[in-house]
């Protein structure tokens, strides 16, 4: 049994001037699926997970989000970006909004929910990654690990069809880590739609279904986690795993 896929690139190319940062990128993700994106700074990592969500626009090729496709500019992007949740190094938490408000705004403006709507549905989403006792709070005031779950809580708010994590946790201090790749755990249990890039290969090994990994623009390789990381096919993988393993 094959489900329609819920986020489909065919052919997409991109580049910045002279650099051909995304070459030919073919890429399905089924409803449910987690996908780690894992491969050496510079392959291109964050830039497929921008034009996934439209932050960067493509030359070549097409992205479709369950079935709709993405239009290169213009009305309903708003709508369509909500689709696509979005799950940053740096968090880009609203500095001057509470905790709560960072989890209401989206919901209340682009969503048009009324603000008892969205902090019903903002508290449910603080206490289900685990910081509902931190609602009134403003981000400075929180850990590192606090704030990056806020940031999932915000990007849950908008109820989007899929969510993508670039590289949640890199900006972490260590004994923070654990505490977010759990609730991206309970995620994925749940049956949300991910695309993870990810350096976490703890993560990768438990929660992926599927590990693609990318070199110069490229994926170079697509496996199960298992498969990837016993037998990894290509050159550039084994030595990129001989690098961090
Ligand atoms: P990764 O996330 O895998 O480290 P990126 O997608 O951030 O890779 O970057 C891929 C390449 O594109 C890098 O060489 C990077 O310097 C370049 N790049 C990324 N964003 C821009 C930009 N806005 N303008 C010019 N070059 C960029
Ligand atoms: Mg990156």
């Amino acid at each position: 049994m094959t489900a329609t896929p819920l986020v489909v690139l065919e052919n997409v190319n991109k580049h910045f001037g002279d650099l051909h940062v995304l070459r030919d990128i073919d890429l399905s993700v089924q409803p449910g699926e987690v996908v780690v994106v894992i491969g050496p700074s510079g392959s291109g990592k964050s830039t497929l997970c921008r034009t996934i969500n439209r932050l960067e626009t493509i030359d070549g090729g097409t992205i479709s989000i369950d079935g709709q496709l993405l239009p290169k500019e213009g009305r309903g992007l708003a709508r369509l970006r909500s689709d696509v949740g979005m799950v940053f190094q740096s968090f880009n938490l609203f500095a001057h909004k509470t905790v709560l408000q960072n989890v209401t705004l989206g919901p209340m403006k682009v969503l048009k929910k009324s603000k008892a709507d969205a902090e019903q549905r903002g508290m449910e989403l603080l206490t289900r990654v685990r910081i509902a006792d931190q609602a009134g709070k403003y981000p400075a005031q929180l850990s590192g690990g606090q704030q990056q779950r806020v940031a999932i809580a915000r990007a849950l708010a908008m109820n989007p069809k899929v969510i993508m994590f670039d590289e949640p946790t890199s900006a972490l201090d260590p004994e923070m880590v654990q505490e977010v790749l759990d609730v991206m755990t309970d995620l994925a249990k749940e049956g949300m739609t991910m695309v993870v890039v990810t350096h976490e290969m703890g993560f990768a090994r438990r929660a992926a279904n599927r590990v693609v990994f990318m070199a110069d623009g490229q994926i170079v390789e697509e496996s199960s986690p298992d498969e990837f990381f016993t037998n990894p096919r290509s050159e550039r993988a084994r030595d990129f795993l001989s690098k961090i393993l």
